[in-house]
């Protein structure tokens, strides 16, 4: 089933979309900022993933920024839930449920072929920029909030501005390259279609002067012949269009995901929000109407209005009640005997048995924690375990010989993690080593599958957004 008036697929029937009657699913970010290492990179990644169509919506009050995602009802939690491995529990995003998202506003239009926002580069803070304006707004009275919607993905502009790029920056820099692309194929159809109809136009045109044919025919020839060089010259603009846009621009489109997207805003307020020309264009209802104002936009900017650069740095933006809350769940992690065991269950049998659900797993243990915390813990949550993590990291040291609990197989140590020099591209660079010590039962497991599955731990801390989306 698909929605006639807005295309949702998930709709049960066209007359019950619920995206069309406002109802999305919504997330609150709590938001305590952390600088981590490429949490940029990170995040650009994230959005990828999300769903079409998401709506993101940064809402401006005299106290701060809140920022809120909105999913389509059918979208289950785990894109949301991929943040925290993401972040590490730093900051994640609170349900809150089924929300009404529906009102008119403005949508933004760009005059630029290749948009970009105005603080895009690197090391800037685009959510600053943005959110800071937002908020004087909302002081001076106005009722600011600004949504973004991720409507799709534009595969077919990006295969276009590689072709582009390897045709501009290639053949024409005088660099050899014979591969054939479409943007080489496209000069030479439309100079060869100008060409022959300037031809046609005035072989056909002076046969008429000469007046030896029947006139009505060949004046016919004359506005095919004129009608195809202007075509052909309309063609040859738009391609200068593209050819003029600068090279670090398309490089930059080609490297990261390439998304279809649309601002909206609740007022029209002077937000500079895009380089270039844009105005803001006043839409009835935001949803499906959104969708005929897009343009794309690389997930790499969009990521730096929801991940501030530094710490603190997008925290003097963002509303002190939320930010609040966010410290008040960022549990202290403590392990001390007794150890709770995690059950297993039928249901994840399909997955290897050191996959689990990372997600699921980390709600399970803060109860389980604050059970043993609290000695409240029960003794059959302590029986039966087949594997072990012990963390001696609080105390120091580097590495230490677990030993197996009978009849548990296996038990991992954790030591403290430190910045070691690690020999890396040809130079030493700092780098934060995490000791881990296995210990397992030689006449239960195989010392290969050991080292497969220390492995896969030290590749899944490396990468824990991965480890969240195989979840
Ligand atoms: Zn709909």
């Amino acid at each position: 089933m698909i929605c006639i008036q807005c295309g949702y697929e998930i709709a049960t029937a066209p007359d019950q979309c619920p995206l069309c009657k406002g109802e999305w699913q919504g997330w609150e970010l709590l938001f305590a900022p952390h600088a981590l290492d490429d949490l940029r990179a990170q995040v650009m990644g994230w959005i990828a993933q999300l769903p079409f169509p998401t709506l993101m919506e940064w809402i401006a009050s005299p106290k701060g920024l809140r920022v809120r995602l909105y999913l389509p009802p059918h979208v289950a939690e785990g894109v949301v839930h991929s943040w925290s491995g993401m972040t590490g529990q730093h900051s994640r995003w609170r349900s809150l449920g089924i929300v009404k998202v529906q009102s008119g506003g403005y949508a933004l239009h760009t005059s630029n072929r290749l948009p970009s926002l105005i603080a895009s580069a690197k090391d800037s803070d685009p959510l600053l920029a943005i959110g800071s304006r937002l908020i004087s707004a909302a002081r001076e009275g106005h009722d600011a909030s600004l949504r973004l919607w991720l409507l799709g993905n534009e595969d077919q502009l990006q295969e276009k501005l590689r072709s582009l790029s390897s045709y501009s920056y290639g053949t024409e820099g005088g660099v050899g390259n014979d591969t054939p692309n479409s943007w080489g194929l496209q000069l030479d159809f439309l100079r060869a279609g100008l060409f022959f109809g300037m031809l046609m136009a005035g072989i056909s045109g002076g046969i008429l002067f000469a007046g030896w044919f029947n006139p009505f025919a060949v004046s016919m020839f004359v506005v095919a012949g004129i009608t195809i060089c202007l075509a052909s010259a309309l063609g040859i603009r738009d391609w200068l269009a593209w050819r003029s846009i600068p090279k670090e621009v398309v490089e930059r489109r080609i490297q990261e995901p390439l998304l279809k997207v649309a601002f909206s805003i609740s007022e029209p307020i002077q937000l500079p929000l895009l380089a270039g020309e844009q105005f803001w264009h006043p839409i009835e209802s935001v949803w499906p109407a959104i969708q005929k104002h897009t343009f794309p936009l690389p997930a790499g900017e969009l990521a730096g209005l929801i991940a501030p650069l530094q710490l603190g740095e997008g925290s003097g933006l963002l509303d002190r009640a939320v930010w609040q809350e966010a410290r008040a769940l960022a549990v202290k992690w403590r392990w001390r005997l007794p150890a709770p065991v995690r059950r297993s269950r039928s249901a994840r049998a399909a997955r290897p048995v050191w996959m689990p659900c990372v997600v699921e797993l980390a709600r399970e243990l803060a109860g389980a924690a604050e059970r043993a915390r609290s000695r409240k813990i029960a003794l059959e949550e302590m029986e039966g375990g087949c594997f072990t993590i012990t963390n001696l990291g609080g105390l120091g040291g580097t590495y230490f010989t677990p030993i197996v609990n009978h009849p548990e197989v296996a038990i991992l140590g954790l030591s403290r993690a430190r910045r070691e020099p690690v020999w890396r591209n040809d130079a030493f660079e700092p780098r934060l080593m995490l000791p881990l010590s296995l210990s397992y039962d030689h006449r239960v497991i195989d010392g290969a599958d050991a080292i497969r599955f220390l492995r896969w731990v030290a590749e899944a801390l490396e990468q824990p957004f991965l480890l969240s989306l195989q979840g």
